[in-house]
């Protein structure tokens, strides 16, 4: 009887689980942070260096409206009592001031042309960069009269701004990028411990699950109910896993269900084959015996005949047969009726197979009143001698038959003849011989065995 498999035999092998991580998310996820850090690192350090360069700038410009206050006073007396040495002076030691690359100064003298004298470590207009200071040079010898002298340039020095911003250059990137390296760490770290780890969780979960496991929910070691899309996630494996388990469930039950149809149709198929078998035998049975008195008929006479007629062929050993006719029957029916007729064939039948009951014996009623006996293995005088037997069995029984000049009983005349290879090569040579011998019976005043 078949039966369903259960169903984890059925559950396909997990395979993921056995499958190896070839990217971690959180590494894809510092990646990108340390990619955008760099672009982010770049712009602020570009940004940061930008206010320190302005920064630079204005304390340049602060220190040279210094360097002005300082020496404009002592300058512009200078020129205007034309102490050449002093003014040579004032602008050499004012151009010595670090965050002077240059100081120039004009002296208007008209109609003549304007005197120029130079100090510093750059040309006067040689920078773009630095600031530069432009500022009127006045002298006012008592008060009230404010003299114009001319000009004074000084100039910022851009080789002291570069100096100074590469200063804080290697700070600013120092800082920038630490800030950067911290921030994807903790990306990372966020990032592992809030999902990557759950993610994996969920994975080694689905790859545990057989349908025995189903009723096991997935649990993510995280805080309850934080309505985020792990928690959507592990509601819809949950979820799954109950609609996966009352599916095959029913599935089961289906399938159990259709077995046990399966097994009572195969029970009703083998009985209704058996009941077929037996009503077969039964219409062969049937079709092979005589209906009144269950002995063989012809049919079944003629097949057996050519079997123990081969049988003898083959072997040598003798064959016998016995045709046997009732003596007077028609006057039985006549004076007993039909029905009697037929229980007096019945007792018949009985006292032949009382008679011929060993192995191999045939008994079969040809037709009418006539039965022929079939003796494999007895030669003419023990088939004689077994036809006298049954004469006198008949006797014994002692059928009444009133009215026939042969006896007071119901009686036989048997005729015998056995196979003689030398004269026959057919069955129907020796029963003819035995129909021969039965009509000298019959003619020598019946109730007798004739050979
Ligand atoms: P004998 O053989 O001695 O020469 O005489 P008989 O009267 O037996 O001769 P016959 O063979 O001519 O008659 C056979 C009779 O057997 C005819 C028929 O009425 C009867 N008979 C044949 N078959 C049946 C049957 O099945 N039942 C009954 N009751 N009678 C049958
Ligand atoms: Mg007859
Ligand atoms: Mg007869």
């Amino acid at each position: 009887m078949e039966r369903t498999p259960p169903m984890d035999s059925v559950w396909p092998e997990a395979a993921p689980s056995t499958r190896s991580i070839q990217g971690s998310l959180a590494r894809r996820m510092v990646l990108a942070t340390l990619l955008f850090g760099l672009v982010f690192t770049v712009a602020a350090v570009g940004a940061r260096m930008w206010s320190a360069w302005r920064t630079h700038v204005d304390a340049m410009t602060a220190e040279l409206g210094l360097i002005d206050q300082v020496f404009q006073r002592t300058l512009a007396k200078a020129v205007w009592e034309m102490d050449r040495d002093s003014v040579r002076t004032q602008l050499d030691s004012a151009a010595n001031v670090t965050a002077v690359g240059a100081i120039e100064l004009r002296v208007d003298q008209p109609p003549m042309p304007a005197q120029v004298q130079r100090a510093g470590r750059s040309p006067a207009q040689g920078s773009t960069l630095a600031p530069t200071l432009r500022r009127e040079l006045n002298y006012s010898p008592y008060p009230g009269a404010v003299n114009r002298l001319g000009e004074l340039v000084i100039v910022g020095d851009e080789q002291v701004l570069w100096r100074r911003l590469r200063d804080e250059a290697a700070s600013i990137v120092l800082t920038q990028a630490i800030q950067t390296l911290l921030l994807a760490g903790l990306v990372m770290w966020m990032f592992n411990r809030s999902v990557t780890v759950h993610v994996r969780e969920v994975a080694r979960h689905l790859g545990r699950l057989t349908p025995a496991r189903l009723s096991q929910p997935l649990r993510l070691g995280r805080r309850r109910n934080a309505g985020d899309e792990l928690d959507l996630l592990e509601s819809g494996v949950n979820d799954l896993q109950d609609k996966l388990s009352r599916y095959l469930d029913r599935q089961q039950r289906y399938e159990h269900d259709l077995a046990a149809h399966r097994d009572r149709l195969a029970e009703l198929v083998a009985e209704q084959t058996a009941e077929l078998v037996a009503a077969n035998q039964r219409l062969e049975d049937l079709s092979r015996s005589d209906p009144l008195t269950g002995l063989a008929n012809r049919r079944h006479f003629d097949e057996m005949k050519e079997v123990e007629f081969r049988r003898t062929q083959r072997t040598g050993q003798p064959l016998s047969v016995l045709m046997c006719d009732v003596d007077h029957f028609k006057h039985y029916n006549d004076v007993y009726g039909h029905a009697a007729g037929d229980q007096c064939l019945l007792a018949l039948a009985r006292v032949l197979r009382d008679n011929f009951a060993r192995a191999g014996e045939l008994v079969a009623r040809l037709g009418g009143e006539e039965f022929v006996v079939l003796l494999p293995g007895v030669d003419l005088p023990r088939a004689r001698q077994a036809a006298e037997r049954l004469l006198r069995r008949l006797q014994e029984q002692a059928l009444p038959h009133e009215g026939v000049p042969t006896a007071d009983c119901v009686t036989l005349s048997v005729g015998v003849a056995t196979f003689d290879p030398e004269t026959m090569d057919r069955f129907d040579q020796l029963l003819s011989r035995a129909d021969q011998a039965l009509y000298r019976a019959k003619d020598n005043g019946r109730h007798q065995v004739a050979a």
